[in-house]
């Protein structure tokens, strides 16, 4: 089978930015090869491109759609999770973090204790998402998300299509170049189902005690880690590949040898 390589991920970048969303998904089933996944955070652009999927016929094998499910989502994000499963027929595969990660966090740092520090929220980050989705991306080729530009700063250079050199996959952003009005306008039009408290304040929706309403004129991510600095509020899950174990309470070092990634991920130490 071709591993996907640079070369693959510019050309199809060019030739996805020509094409709407049905003939954008049905260019990646067909130039990638192998295994294609889909990691939604059930947030609206998730859920439109999850409408995309279906609708294209790739959402019940083609594209396995997958969620990190922390164990501290928002009871909300469960409701849109099983009402998108009955809309569409379809399962969506949930990836937890380890047991013995999350029961050494909580004894060490407490049960909210990535709020004391960066490192300590990096930390959970890294064994609740990070390394989850590191074995759902396990084998892939093409990994598929619904980043947008227009989200925040740190994603305003979102390409249609790269490759991540440390997956040694194709990462696809089929939503790239959507404004936030064009995503609800489709969401609405399509009556795709989406988590209400969407309605409620909250444009980007993650885990509940980290996330907040914004207030009139904030940016979409302001409701994220709002205790943080801006330049510091990723994940991980969109900066690169975990590398490194830290402790909580530990800075995470910059990762300067490779420059398609700018921080050192943590993962906390099992
Ligand atoms: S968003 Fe908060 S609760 Fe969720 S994994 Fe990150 S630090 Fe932990």
């Amino acid at each position: 089978m071709t591993r996907p390589d640079r070369t693959m991920a510019d050309s199809l970048a060019e030739r996805l930015s020509g094409l709407d969303l049905p003939g954008r998904l049905h260019l990646i089933a067909a130039e990638i090869p192998g295994r294609l996944v889909f990691t939604t955070s059930l947030g609206v652009e998730d859920q439109a491109l999850t409408h995309g999927l279906a609708m294209a016929g790739l959402a019940k094998g083609r594209v396995e759609i997958v969620t990190l499910d922390t164990g501290r989502l928002f009871p909300e994000a469960y409701d849109t999770w099983a009402e998108t499963e009955s809309a569409y027929g379809i399962r969506i595969a949930a990836y937890a973090p380890e047991r013995g990660a999350v029961e050494a966090f909580v004894r060490q740092e407490g049960i909210n204790g990535f709020r004391r520090s960066v490192a300590a929220r990096q930390a959970c980050c890294g064994f609740r998402k990070v390394e989850p989705l590191g074995r759902a991306l396990d084998g892939a080729s093409g990994w598929l998300t619904g980043l947008r530009a227009g989200q925040s700063a740190n994603r305003a250079e979102t390409p249609l299509a790269a490759f991540d050199p440390a997956r040694g996959l194709i990462k696809l952003n089929p939503l790239a170049d959507w404004s936030r009005a064009q995503v609800d306008s489709f969401v609405r039009e399509n009556f795709i189902p989406y988590n209400v408290l969407h309605d409620r304040g909250f444009p980007s929706i993650g885990c509940a005690p980290c996330t907040r309403a914004v207030k009139l004129g904030e940016p979409e991510r302001a409701g994220r880690w709002w205790w943080e600095q801006e330049e510091k509020k990723e994940c991980g899950l969109h900066v690169g590949r975990p590398a490194a174990s830290i402790q909580p309470g530990q800075e995470p070092a910059i990762f300067e040898s490779n420059p398609d990634v700018k921080t050192r991920q943590p993962e906390f130490a099992r």
